[in-house]
């Protein structure tokens, strides 16, 4: 039963109360899609309906099940960074239609509607906070932006975050979510995987720390690249990872696969990612990490933005 049924059903059986007891008494209008999902959200895994408020005061897990529900892009960021102090960066970069390409709709067509439905003006959203006070450079994928796909836009503002985050000698957080590559720009959205990989390369012998975020959905040429390539990979409980989807495996090697196959668990049994962090843990664990790793570099402040002038290079990263 949908939300808009519940309520209609609960107003109809309070309207037929009343008009028993009061029969002059006119039944109220429905309240629209829009008011209800505003109250209330159904949780997708156990169906129990949350106050829209108190969900968000628990960073949108359920009380009831511990179901992660997915977050937008700034959503994101606001969890994770200090109020106030993220400094959006390349907002003006956007997407553009290089192969002119046209499936059941034209991809021009696909960017509006994408817009529109997300808020967003591409499927990432990168740019510099601070967490407990130590500054980094961070990218938040857009999942409601064309399934958090990423075609040159996408890579282009990652590999210009790592450059910042190189010139400034910040520590890079990426937090993934994402169908993969956006087939709609072709080869250019496949080369947005080496693009990425080559910029961590660089990130990697500045000797900066790289931590990625694998967040439910993660998967094709996003898995492929950046995502992966963390020094640390951590995920969020029940996230499902993986570069290939589990139908077409099954399909591929004719055998059914383990019922938790491709989720973070799976994954940290078998070696691939280094945690699985409760959504609540996962700003102090950052904040530890970054510490961790950041704590003989000097930091200053330039016009209100968070300058990192480092002498001494990372310990650990150096090892
Ligand atoms: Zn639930």
């Amino acid at each position: 039963m949908g939300l808009k049924d519940f309520f209609k059903n609960r107003q109809l059986k309070k309207a037929a109360k009343q008009q028993i007891e009061m029969p002059s008494i006119e039944l109220k209008s429905i309240p629209s899609d829009e008011t209800l999902c505003t109250l209330w959200t159904k949780c997708q895994s156990c169906n129990q309906l949350l106050y829209t408020s108190e969900l968000k005061k628990e960073l949108s897990v359920c009380k009831h099940c511990d179901h992660h529900s997915r977050l937008t892009a700034m959503e994101r960021i606001e969890q994770l960074v200090d109020y106030g102090t993220f400094i959006e960066i390349d907002y003006d970069v956007l997407p553009t239609d290089p192969l002119t390409f046209s499936d059941l709709k034209p991809y021009k067509d696909r960017l509006q509607h994408a817009e529109k439905s997300s808020s967003a003006k591409e499927a990432i959203v990168t740019g510099i906070g601070s967490i407990d006070n130590q500054p980094v450079a961070i990218g938040s994928m857009e999942f409601q932006y064309i399934g958090g796909s990423m075609g040159s836009v996408v890579g282009e503002k990652i590999t210009r975050l790592i450059e910042k985050a190189i010139k400034k000698r910040l520590p890079l957080i990426l937090i993934s979510s994402s169908g993969g590559a956006r087939m709609h720009e072709g080869i250019l959205s496949l080369m947005q995987m080496a693009k990425t990989s080559s910029a961590l390369k660089e990130l990697h012998d500045a000797g900066l720390l790289y931590i990625s975020l694998l967040t439910e959905p993660t998967f094709g040429g996003v898995t492929a690249s950046f995502a992966m390539l963390g020094d640390i990979l951590v995920a969020e409980p029940k996230a499902r990872i993986g570069f290939a989807g589990r139908r077409v495996i099954e399909e591929t090697i004719r055998q059914k696969l383990p019922k938790d196959f491709q989720t973070a668990e799976y994954l940290l049994l078998n070696g691939q990612i280094d945690m699985v962090v409760h959504r609540k843990e996962l700003k102090k664990v950052f904040s530890d990490l970054v510490r961790l790793h950041t704590q003989n570099d000097k930091k200053f402040f330039f016009n209100d933005e968070l300058v990192l002038n480092v002498k001494d290079t990372p310990l650990l990263a150096k090892v």
